[in-house]
């Protein structure tokens, strides 16, 4: 799950991490009292969307005056933000966050991430902020320090001041580093993070270190110890299928292509993915429907597959294990139905009652294609969906 930059500052701030004094707005006239309550100015008016790149593409705003804030603010919202991260789509902007500036000397980068080789965390830094890491990383990744952490020892001072000398800072700066690393982790830690990224961490030009920025991901599995960050999130940024699915407790992920692909276990779904793309097709989703697929949810994973007006086929590759073949059959059929089912349908059931699950398929009536293996199952579908010659 991914957050706001505000909520991700209100985060920071609760745990001792400066960050500039703000508001969140959701008309020009309140970003404009706002604006007044916090300060003398400037101010910056940034956009609120789970994207980044905001700065070029004009999502970020400094502001002379309490009116300038309102007029930016009221021309931001309601805006379609379109940046390298948000696709060529873009984003809608529905809240703002009014901001004082603050004088910028240098821009830094700092991230924290979960480094699966040494199964540590690992703090990343480097002296290009404000930049995107990824090219930093391509281009120059010399320019990039990584200090892995112990987790029974946590950041230490000593990997502190070694991560802030790889930053150039020095004098006083340096201890407040090391303070600011440690009020990091500490955050990382107890909010169960996957990811914290701050870009840029910025030396201003009083000597002062401020996350000037900064973006969360949360480990989703440990949400629910986190009660209020799972409130923080906003459903206007998540795709409607992805949100519709995980409330039926369904892993569903839209793709680009135009084969809906319906499967049990994550790991036989990526193979499927694998093997349609091996025969020249193209996944349209990754849908899990779990261990347990009831008939009710095998039902909402077609409604959900079929609500993707890109799709034009469905393979359906389930392993009878617990769940038993002849039941997936069943819901298999009776979702069919209720959806009344128009595009071609693959299905290949392997497991415990097997033969039931086939008998059941083939006197259903419906125009269910049944395959032997994967192998067969995708070069069915494949073939399916290209002799449609695409949708008209
Ligand atoms: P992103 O482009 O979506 O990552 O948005 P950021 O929050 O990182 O902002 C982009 C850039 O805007 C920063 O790298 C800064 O150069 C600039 N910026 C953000 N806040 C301020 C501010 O308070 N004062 C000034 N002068 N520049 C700012
Ligand atoms: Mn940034």
């Amino acid at each position: 799950m991914n957050i706001h930059e505000y909520q991700a500052k209100a985060i920071l701030r609760k745990f001792g991490v400066p960050v500039p004094d703000g508001h969140v707005c959701y008309n020009g006239a309140s970003a404009r009292e706002w604006a007044k309550r916090l300060g003398e100015g400037p101010w910056v008016v940034k956009a609120q969307i789970h994207a980044g790149g905001r700065g070029k593409g004009g999502g970020v705003k400094l502001a002379k005056s309490a009116s300038e804030v309102q007029l930016i603010a009221r021309d931001m919202l309601g805006m379609t933000l379109r940046t390298h991260q948000t696709g060529p789509e873009g984003k809608v902007v529905h809240r703002v966050l009014v901001e004082n500036g603050c004088n910028i000397a240098r821009e830094l980068y700092v991230s924290l991430v979960v480094d699966r080789n040494s199964s540590k965390v690992a703090v990343m830094a480097s002296t290009e902020g404000g930049m995107d890491i990824e090219e930093v990383a391509a281009k120059t990744p010399e320019k990039i320090f990584t200090e892995t952490i112990d987790p029974l020892v946590g950041l230490t001072q000593f990997q502190g001041r070694k991560i802030a000398f790889s930053l150039g800072l020095e004098g006083k700066q340096v201890g407040k580093a090391v303070k600011m690393l440690e009020a990091l982790y500490t955050t990382f830690i107890a909010c169960d993070c996957a990811m914290l990224e701050v870009n840029p961490l910025v030396v201003t030009a009083e000597g002062e270190l401020l996350a000037l920025d900064a973006k969360f991901g949360f480990d989703d599995n440990a949400l629910f110890r986190h009660l209020q960050i799972g409130d923080m999130r906003d459903f206007d940024e998540e795709d409607p299928n992805e949100i519709e699915a995980s409330q039926h407790d369904l892993s569903y992920i839209s793709l680009t292509g135009n084969i809906g692909c319906l499967v049990n276990g994550a790991g036989l779904a990526m193979a499927t993915m694998d093997i349609i793309k091996h025969y020249g097709g193209d996944p349209a989703n990754f849908l899990d429907v779990g261990g347990g697929a009831t008939i009710e949810r095998v039902t909402e994973a077609f409604k959900i597959i079929l609500s993707d007006r890109n799709v034009e086929g469905i393979l359906v590759n389930i392993f009878g294990g617990i769940m038993k073949c002849d039941v997936i059959a069943t819901g298999v059929i009776q979702a069919a139905r209720q959806v009344a089912l128009k595009v071609p349908l693959v299905v290949r059931l392997e497991g415990t009652n097997v033969e039931k699950g086939k008998e059941l398929l083939a006197q259903s009536g419906l125009d269910i294609v049944a395959a032997d293996g994967m192998a067969d199952a995708a070069q069915k579908i494949v073939m399916a969906v290209s002799a449609k010659g695409g949708r008209a």
